[in-house]
């Protein structure tokens, strides 16, 4: 049996216009032979009734602090409600569609509400409905704990779903419906001339969504690779090929790459709401306690710097008032930036290559831009600057390797 995962995003599914797109994708690839398995995300962005971000304002709204558990459970509606939404949109089409929740599609999780790892899949369900000619629609986003709690897997999880489920299954490819062409070389929405890249490693995906790209989500790359299934992101609105993410390269710039020094960059990626910590005269014991206590807390700190008199780090700005708690408690004299950005350029080929990291430092202070941290590894080199200039600092990078050309 020939499977396809064909995942669609909250702009995806947002109103019948869009939804009819949706299913006539679906019934494109019955009409070639494969067997679908939708996966749904809620319907809209924020603002929109049934929206993630809407279901979580209903509860913060209310109440302060709704408990972790049935924060899960309110998210999951969402998905919930499109599920059943575009069962309807396929059954007036004439195709027999059932709608399930992660749960009753056989996703199991951790307990560790709000960002849950699937444990396992059990996906005999979603089979059996795939060998009676049914079309299974899938609430993405979810799971079920072994002892019966909804969980989410994360903000942006039902790629996660798509991906997991398609590992399942066997799956031929994975296909992720959303609202632009593919993978770009930037966010669009900061770098307007940003271009489509017509294929990518998973290595290189991971990275840029690891560092923010929020096209897809990294664990759902992780997953697409672990089992070496093809994931491609296209437009619901159009006909486009969109972004084909493999393990091997096919395009033109592979084969560029290497003579041309602008190639060495594929995309730059970015992180909004980031704080900058600085711990002044702190003793390496306190060091250690004070790291203990983030993780202890669940903070996840990154562009970590130990220096003889200091430390610094980043935090998520969400994070900033517990942090602040801990340090007080602790006793550190400390300050902190908050409202940064980290921007991050990445190109695999970039390892080895003398002179990228200057090129990117050169271009940011032309454009007046002040760099407050740097960090690099062999795939990329991220930047920390003001929230302010995280546009104008995307762009400078994005003419410094001329990434518009691709
Ligand atoms: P969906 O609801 O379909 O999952 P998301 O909002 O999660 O949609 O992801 C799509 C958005 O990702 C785009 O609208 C775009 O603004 C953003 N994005 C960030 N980085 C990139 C990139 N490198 N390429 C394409 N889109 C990007
Ligand atoms: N609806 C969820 C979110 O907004 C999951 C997703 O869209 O992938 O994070
Ligand atoms: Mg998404």
């Amino acid at each position: 049996m020939k499977i396809v995962v064909q995942k669609f995003g909250g702009t995806s599914v947002a109103t019948p216009e869009v939804r009819a797109k949706a299913v006539q994708k679906v019934i494109n690839a019955k009409k070639s032979g494969y067997h679908p398995v939708v996966v749904v995300s809620a319907m809209g962005r924020n603002g929109a009734p049934y929206a993630t971000d809407t279901l979580i304002a209903l509860a913060k709204n209310e109440c302060v602090d709704t408990h972790p558990r049935e924060m899960d459970l309110l998210m999951s509606c969402g998905e919930i409600i499109s599920s059943v939404i575009m069962v309807n949109a396929l059954r007036a089409k004439g195709y027999e569609a059932v709608a399930l929740t992660g749960g009753q599609a056989g996703i199991i999780t951790d307990n560790n509400y709000g960002n849950a790892n699937i444990l396992k899949i059990q996906p005999d369900r979603i089979r059996m409905y795939l060998e009676m000619g049914k079309i299974p629609v899938v609430a993405g986003f979810q799971g079920v704990t072994e002892d019966g709690n909804i969980t989410t897997l994360g903000r942006g999880g039902s790629d996660t779903t798509a991906a997991a489920l398609a590992k399942a299954l066997s799956a031929s490819f994975i296909e992720i419906y959303t609202d632009v062409d593919g993978i770009m070389t930037a966010d669009p929405r900061m770098v307007p001339n940003a271009s489509v890249l017509k294929h990518l490693t998973y290595s290189e995906v991971f990275q840029m969504a690891d560092q923010g790209a929020k096209v897809i989500h990294p664990k759902a790359v992780e997953i697409a690779m672990s089992c070496n299934i093809p994931l491609i992101i296209k437009n619901i609105n159009g006909n486009g090929p969109g972004t084909v993410v493999s393990s091997y390269y096919e395009s033109d710039y592979a084969q560029t790459a290497e003579h041309d020094p602008n190639q060495v960059i594929t995309s730059i990626s970015h992180m909004l709401n980031r704080t900058q910590v600085i711990i002044k005269n702190l003793d390496p014991e306190l060091q250690n306690i004070a790291l203990s206590r983030l993780a202890e807390n669940g903070i996840s700190i990154d562009l970590i710097n130990i220096f003889p008199d200091k430390m610094i780090f980043t935090i998520d700005d969400n994070d900033s008032d517990k942090t602040r708690t801990i340090l007080d408690q602790l006793g550190c004299s400390y300050s902190m930036i908050y409202n940064c950005s980290k921007i991050s350029a990445i190109g695999t080929k970039m390892k080895g290559v003398p002179g990228v990291m200057s090129r990117i430092i050169k271009a940011l202070l032309k454009n007046q831009i002040q760099i407050l941290q740097t960090a690099d590894s062999h795939t990329t080199i991220s930047c920390l600057i003001k929230g302010e200039d995280t546009a104008k600092a995307m762009m400078a990078l994005h003419e410094e390797f001329k990434l518009y050309t691709r």
